[in-house]
């Protein structure tokens, strides 16, 4: 018996700077005929999934927060991926709401990785009775550099909270399994879920941010911890896809996300 039900919460989009997303010659690196383009400025679409199964719920990632100005403000990147392009509606509690979820509904949080824009709201399931789960190397590296950021790490997100660990693929519920992507960062995942009717689905989060990068062949972006793995990792993904003949579904591509069945409107069961 696998996942019964699936839904994508649609919370609205960051904006940023294609380049972030996307080092590709002709797109984003410009020629010297593009050299006084204004910048490819572009949304970048945040979502998290809901997972239905006998064994209990599972939200997939927390997307960004609303004091996303104030929070970000000590690491600048308020100015870089501004959280501008959300509606009241989309906020992940609102999302939630409109399924009839509260956060002691939920069995796991699972964290794609500790970022910003993912881990946003990871505190407010903080004493609900919901397990926080994310990768050990990824743990290992969110608590473990000093000061209260680096990078795209901002321990404000995180930090007091008690997360538990897996380590290597890990079927964390009926038809959900947390799959080893690092190389965006130390613990990046990606989740697979098995549906009865869609058959399966890959969430890559930032494994793969679009459609794009992944190619083939894949193309990188400008946050990456370890490129090496990164590659790796993207094929990992795409052999997975290929076997299970899956839906995959890239962390941050605006055109991909309009087309998908979205929350509350409609689901993948
Ligand atoms: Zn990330």
């Amino acid at each position: 018996m696998g996942a019964t039900r699936l839904h994508v919460l649609d919370c609205g989009a960051m904006s940023c700077d294609l380049t972030w997303l996307l080092l590709k010659a002709g797109t984003t690196i410009r020629s010297r005929g593009d050299r006084d383009l204004p910048a490819p400025w572009t949304p970048c679409p945040t979502h998290a999934v809901l997972v239905e199964t006998p064994d209990g719920l599972l939200l997939w990632d927390t997307s960004c927060p609303r004091d996303w100005e104030a929070r970000w403000k000590p690491t600048g990147l308020q100015e870089f991926f501004p959280y501008d392009r959300v509606e009241e509606e989309q906020y992940l509690d609102r999302r939630l709401g409109q399924l009839g979820v509260a956060p002691e509904d939920l069995r796991y949080v699972v964290l794609s990785h500790l970022h910003f824009d993912h881990a946003g709201n990871v505190r407010q399931f903080a004493g609900t009775g919901a397990r926080l789960v994310c990768n050990d190397k990824e743990k290992e590296f969110a608590f473990g550099f000093d000061g209260p950021f680096t990078g795209a790490h901002l321990k404000a997100d995180y930090e007091g909270l008690d997360f538990a660990t897996v380590s290597g693929d890990t079927e964390i519920l009926p038809g959900v399994t947390l799959v080893e992507a690092p190389g965006h960062t130390p613990g990046t995942m990606a989740m697979r879920v098995d549906l009865p009717e869609t058959g399966t689905m890959i969430f890559t989060s930032d494994a793969v941010y679009l459609g794009e990068s992944f190619g083939p062949p894949a193309v990188p972006a400008a946050i990456v911890a370890d490129l090496g793995a990164w590659y790796a990792s993207v094929e990992k993904i795409r052999d997975l896809a290929a076997r299970t003949d899956a839906t995959v579904v890239f962390g941050h591509d605006a055109g991909q996300l309009r087309s998908l069945r979205r929350s509350p409107e409609a689901y993948y069961s």
